[in-house]
Order: structure tokens, then sequence, then C-alpha cells
């Protein structure tokens, strides 16, 4: 991809700290410039690094910049292998229109024209329900339901749970402005059987988190707000349904997968065009910052390999925990928060299937599984049903989630176990029989941050502790948003801000 080692020998760097008259010439070796042009090391070359160079670069072509990633390779979360005919994401599969900094870079970037879009048959989300795939009722939007009559048809709840949810419009208004948990705001606005057949599963599927943790102020924010606004979300309902702002999710199911796009060669198009869209050199793989220290007005920053260069801006663009490490000795305060947030691990177990190994015949773009159903994985997502050109007509790519939150210590599991874990429920579940044509697993270890309750407060606290510490910058999915978009928005957003 791109130039291996970027900055320096140890020697170099020893020497220059003995003598600081020797940095300007540090700058200039690493490419590095004494003019007045602020420069700036990305630390991290995933999503979060590479978005924010992007937009620098964008903003600023002539600017100095470096991103410095540990591993071999771009994307850190991100990645797809192609095995054959098969397309594999190994983590993200897709991204959201809202917020639009997603297909707005796209757009910057001239690479909007290789989106695609879910297939438009066959589309839908299921939830497990006592053992069988049941289908969400049409027009539901995570915690709101945009139509009565599904609510009221649907096999997921019972005629108790459903009285319970159309009562939700009589349910007083919360006065207490403080955090609330996911579970908490559901339970007292919709029941407990719409949070532990519904909400709480679809939820808990896109940030594997525990939903009596999850905080309703980081995570459905929008929700509160009906609830402050319009007493119920039934009420909020109406009046969004008399301006017109209701249409899309009347008209779709749970996930608005109109409301998404992907990359015909898979997720990791980001990040490898984001690399592509910098100067040659930007790039440097294999280069894994170890510290990063004041020296005068500038920033050292040195990697594990002794190499090191000097720089008026530095983007820590690494996951929390790295971060959280680098910022100990100049962010203290930012450092601990850091080191506060939990974060959740996963198995997903891929396979390519034979189509006609699966017995259930409905086609839909995935499930989830409520922890209520006691089953050993947590949803299951039809990669191939959900965009073209994924897997030959007569296969399936099926990707199964495991772990998480609730269920770490079926990690502890080999590989050869999850994949057993995966058919098996899968079996149970669809009707899977026969072996599948392709197989992988693949661990995100600590990859899902936690926005527990207080998450907000815990930001803001980072926030005041990094604004203080000039030069230094934070982009982390652990902040504002674990999605692609909301992440490429904070990285706009930060680029703007760095002089
Ligand atoms: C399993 C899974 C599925 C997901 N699915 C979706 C989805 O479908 N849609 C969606 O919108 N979002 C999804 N997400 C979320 C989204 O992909 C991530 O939030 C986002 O990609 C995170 O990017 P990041 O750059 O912040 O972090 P990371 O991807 O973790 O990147 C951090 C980078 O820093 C590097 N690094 C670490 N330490 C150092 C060091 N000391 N020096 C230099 N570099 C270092 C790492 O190697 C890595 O490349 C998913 C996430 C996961 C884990």
């Amino acid at each position: 991809m791109r130039s291996e080692k970027p900055l320096f020998r140890q020697s170099l760097v020893r020497s220059a700290l003995d003598d600081t008259s020797k940095l300007h010439s540090i700058g200039i070796l690493s490419g590095v410039s004494e003019e007045t042009e602020s420069t700036v090391a990305i630390v991290g070359g995933g999503l979060s690094g590479l978005a924010t160079a992007a937009h620098l670069h964008l903003k600023n072509p002539d600017r100095k910049l470096v991103v410095l990633e540990s591993s071999h390779r771009v994307g850190g979360v991100i990645h797809t292998e192609r095995i054959d005919d098969f397309v594999l994401d190994h983590g993200a599969d897709m991204f959201a229109l809202n917020p639009p900094a997603a297909i707005n870079l796209c757009r910057q970037l001239g690479i909007e024209d290789r989106l695609i879009l879910p297939n438009q048959t066959g589309r839908g989300a299921m939830i497990v329900h006592r053992g069988k795939l049941k289908p969400l009722p049409d027009g539901f939007v995570l915690m709101r339901a945009t139509k009565m009559l599904p609510i009221l048809t649907t096999g997921l709840l019972s005629l108790r749970g459903k009285l319970r949810m159309v009562a939700e419009a009589r349910v007083p208004k919360r006065t207490k402005i403080d955090d609330e948990s996911v579970a908490s705001f559901v339970r007292r606005r919709l029941g407990n059987e719409v949070l532990q057949r519904i909400v709480g599963p679809l939820v808990a599927g896109i940030y594997t988190a525990d939903v009596e943790k999850l905080s309703m102020n980081a995570t459905m924010k929008p929700f509160v707000e009906m609830e402050r606004q319009y007493g119920s979300l039934t009420r909020a309902t109406f009046a969004r349904r008399r301006s017109g702002q209701d249409s899309v999710e009347r008209n779709s199911t749970g996930a608005r997968y109109e409301q998404f796009r992907a990359f015909p060669d898979g997720m990791i198009e980001l990040p490898k065009r984001l690399s592509e869209s910098l100067p040659a050199g930007t790039v440097h793989l294999q280069c894994g910052v170890q510290s990063i220290q004041r020296l005068d007005d500038r920033w050292l920053v040195q990697d594990t390999d002794g190499g090191s260069g000097l720089y008026d801006n530095v983007v820590l663009a690494t996951p929390a925990r790295v971060s959280s490490r680098l910022l100990l000795d100049i962010a203290p305060a930012a450092a601990a928060e850091l080191a506060s947030i939990e974060s959740s691990s996963t198995a997903i177990v891929m396979m390519a299937v034979r189509r006609e190994d699966i017995a259930e015949k409905r086609r839909m773009f995935g499930f989830v599984v409520p922890p209520i159903e006691r089953r050993r994985i947590l949803a299951a997502s039809f990669a191939s049903e959900k965009f073209a050109g994924r897997a030959p007509q007569d296969h399936v790519i099926v990707r199964v989630f495991i772990g998480g939150t609730l269920q770490p210590e079926l990690l502890e599991n080999d590989d050869e176990t999850l994949v057993d874990i995966a058919r098996s429920e899968l079996a149970d579940l669809i009707g899977l029989r026969g072996i599948p044509v392709v197989t992988r697993v693949v661990r995100w270890n600590n990859a899902m941050p936690q926005y527990t309750l207080g998450h907000v407060e815990r930001v803001q606290r980072i926030r005041e502790s990094i604004d203080s510490t000039p030069g230094i910058h934070l982009i982390s999915n652990a902040l504002d948003g674990v999605g692609i978009a909301p992440v490429i928005a904070a990285a706009e957003k930060l680029a703007n801000q760095i002089d």
C-alpha cells in the first residue's frame, strides 16, 4: 500500500532530545516543514483516522499530514475478504445515510457511484420468538410503531403486551432529566414484553450491549426528546405523520434498509478509497505509536520501532484503551475517563452455504435473538440477501454473531466450537443442514464501545481535558456514535477544528 517506515532512527531522536536545536532538522528529515503551516500526525488508520485525514486533505491539499497505523493494513475493524466468488465482510457491511457525512464524503471523493443499495426484495428483519422466526412488525422503528395494524396483529406480542404498548399514550411523561437506561425507558413507556421481545434485541443487536446499562441520552436521544416534547411516543408519531416526517418509516420495516449503502467489493473499499485519496507516502503501515511527548510547542511522536517525528497537531484515532494509554502523561483526566469506557467482544462465524441446504425459504436480511430465548447466538445476518454480488445465486452467506456483553463466556470456545454452535443454532432456527462450502471465524475483542449510563457527561469531561491540551485531538467510535456515518461526521467536525 504505502511506504513502510516514516520517521527516524532512535539515535537521532535521542540526540534531538538532548539538543533541541536539532528538532527542526528532524522536521525537515521527516518531511515535516519548518514553515508556519501546521503539521498533523494521525495515530490510527481505521475509519476515524482515515476519514479525518481525508477531510484535512480536502480542506487543504498542501497540508503536511501522516497517518501512522500499527497493523499491516488500513481499515481497523473494517475488513473484507474475498474467497472464490464470496465476498465476506468481517465487520461492518453497510453504512447509514443519516447523518449524511458518510455519503457526502463519498460524493466529495468521487466514489458515490460505486455505492449499492440493499436488495429491494426479500428485505426485512426477523426476531426469534419461542424458537421460530417472526417478522418485525411493518413500520416499527427501533422503539416506535409508525403503523398500528401490524402491531395489533404481530405474533411477537401477547394480547396483554399489545394492550400495554397501545396504552403508551397514557403513560405520564418523565419529569426527571437525568440519564436513563434503554431498558428503563422502554419498560416504563411500552411495557416489559415489548422490551424483552422486540426493542431489547433490536437495540442490543446494534451495540452488542446490555440494554439495562445502555444510555438513552447517548444512543436513543431522539426518543427522549419525543417524550419531552409530545408527552408520549404515540403523540410524537401522530405529530410527525401530520408534518410528513414519518413517510419513510411508515413504508418500511425495522431497519429502513433503503437508508443504507454498501460497496460492491465489500466495506473494505471505504478505507481503501480514503487511503488512496491521500498523497502517496501519507499512510505508514506497521507503525505503532508508543508515546507522545510535549517538546517546546510541538509534539514528539515515537513509534515502537524507534522512529519519531515532530508535529504541531496529533490526532488520536485509536481505540479508547490505546488512546487512554497514550494520553496518560499529557491529559491524565481524559486518559482516566477513556479507560473507564467498557467495550464488548464478539465473534462472527461467517459461512457460505448452499441455498438448497436451508429449509427456511422466506427471504430475509437477518434476525435477532432476544436473551429470553436462551440461545447461544445474538443475531444472524444474510449478507448475500442484503446486497447483490456477494455470492452466486445458489449460495447464501450467513454471518452469525456470538458473545457480546451478555454472553462473553462463549468466546472462550475455540473456533471449531463456535462454528458448531452457529451451525446447530441455525439448524434449529432456519433448518440449515449440510456442510458450508466456506467457513471463517473472526473475533473482535473489545471492539464495540459501550455507551453506558452517564456516557454523554463522560464524553464532555474527556473533551474538556483534551481541549486544555493544545495540539492534541481525539476521535473515537467510543465517543459520539459507533456507526460509520457518525464516525465520519465526527471526523469532518474535527478536521474543521484543526488550523
Ligand atoms: C463487528 C462489527 C460490526 C460493525 N458493523 C457496522 C455496520 O454494519 N455499520 C456501521 O455503520 N458500523 C458498524 N460497525 C462500527 C464501525 O465499523 C466502527 O465503529 C468503526 O469502523 C471504528 O473505526 P475506528 O477507526 O474508530 O476504530 P478502529 O477500526 O478500531 O481503528 C483503530 C485503528 O488504530 C490502530 N491502532 C491501534 N493502536 C495503535 C497504535 N498504538 N499506533 C497506531 N495505530 C494503532 C488499529 O490497528 C486500527 O487500525 C461495526 C463494528 C464492529 C466491530
